[in-house]
């Protein structure tokens, strides 16, 4: 038992000391890929559920890796968050998109919000604040043209940091809004205690909905509790025409989705918005 007992546990310190090098080789990838300039940035259009119109844009990161090809954040995205190297990729995605967005602004394009994500391992760390500060004023953009996207995921934390952070964003300008609402750990009674102003339904909610009485009964309170608290409500993964009048109908601030456009490379929305603007 004891010689097994010894076996077992080199095995376990050999499996330990592998998935160390996995750790080290996807860190080592990263920083390389954020040194190579591997990762780029794209941008899916928010639309006013009744004209169509372009109200603002998230800016989602994807990973070109010149072996592998196109790395879907799927895919990295939790390892990288595992590792810790999410840090240092949101910190370029920021910077990024508030760079992006402020040369759009002076090239005469109209002032959209700018969403980014945020992984809610931030919110174990002091710095974050400072490091967006430092963003804004390097980038000069406007923060009232920032929305910071958290998932449910930051109430398994220190809340009370949480909330003094948020604050902390807001009182700079920046809008908070949860990520994939209704798939995690929150209600909204608990989002009353954070400081933040919009809630994004996880396309779960949206899929089918017209057709399921049950789901549609619980988005349509869903979305009238969150108006009452003075909540706006994004409806994200609008793929039909039926998804969209539905959505449209139970009175959502925003849509989002395939029907109105995949995620965009910079140049690809750029003619986007340059279309909408001679229309
Ligand atoms: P998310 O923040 O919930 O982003 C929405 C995802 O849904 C995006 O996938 C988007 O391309 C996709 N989507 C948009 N419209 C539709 C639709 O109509 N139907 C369907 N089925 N999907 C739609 P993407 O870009 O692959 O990103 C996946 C997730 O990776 C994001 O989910 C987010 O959690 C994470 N992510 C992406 N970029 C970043 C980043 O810069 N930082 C962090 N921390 N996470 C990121
Ligand atoms: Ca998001
Ligand atoms: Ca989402
Ligand atoms: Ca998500």
């Amino acid at each position: 038992a004891k010689e097994q007992g010894r076996s077992s546990y080199h095995f376990f310190d050999h499996e330990m000391e592998q998935s160390m090098n996995d750790k080290m080789q996807l860190e080592n990838g990263i920083r390389r890929a954020l040194e190579n300039k591997q990762f780029f940035l794209v941008y899916q259009p928010k639309v006013c559920p009744n004209t169509g119109a372009t109200i603002g844009f998230e800016a989602l990161v994807r990973w070109e890796h010149h072996e592998i090809g196109l790395i879907p954040p799927a895919r990295f995205i939790p390892l990288a968050e595992a590792s810790g190297m999410i840090l240092d990729i949101d910190m370029w995605v920021f910077r990024e998109a508030c760079r992006q967005s402020k040369k759009w602004q002076e090239r005469g394009f109209p002032l959209l919000p700018v969403a980014i994500n945020l992984s809610a391992k931030h919110f174990d760390q002091r710095n974050l604040v400072e490091n967006i500060v430092d963003i804004l004023r390097d980038t000069r953009i406007d923060p009232h043209l920032v929305v910071i996207e958290i998932t449910e995921s930051v109430f398994i934390r220190q809340m009370e940091s949480v909330i003094e952070m948020l604050s902390e964003l807001q009182a700079l300008g920046i809008e908070i809004s949860i990520d994939d609402f209704g798939t995690g750990y929150s209600s909204l009674s608990q989002l009353q205690r954070l400081p933040v102003s919009i809630v994004k339904l996880d396309r779960t909610f949206i899929k089918d909905a017209e057709h399921d009485e049950r789901k549609s009964a619980v988005v349509r309170a869903v979305i009238e509790l969150a108006h009452s608290m003075g909540l706006r409500v994004v409806a994200e993964g609008i793929e039909t025409e039926e998804e969209r009048t539905f959505f449209a109908g139970l009175h959502c601030d925003e849509l989002q989705g395939y029907y109105f456009s995949k995620p965009l490379r910079s140049e690809q929305f750029e003619r986007y918005i340059r279309s909408e603007m001679r229309s």
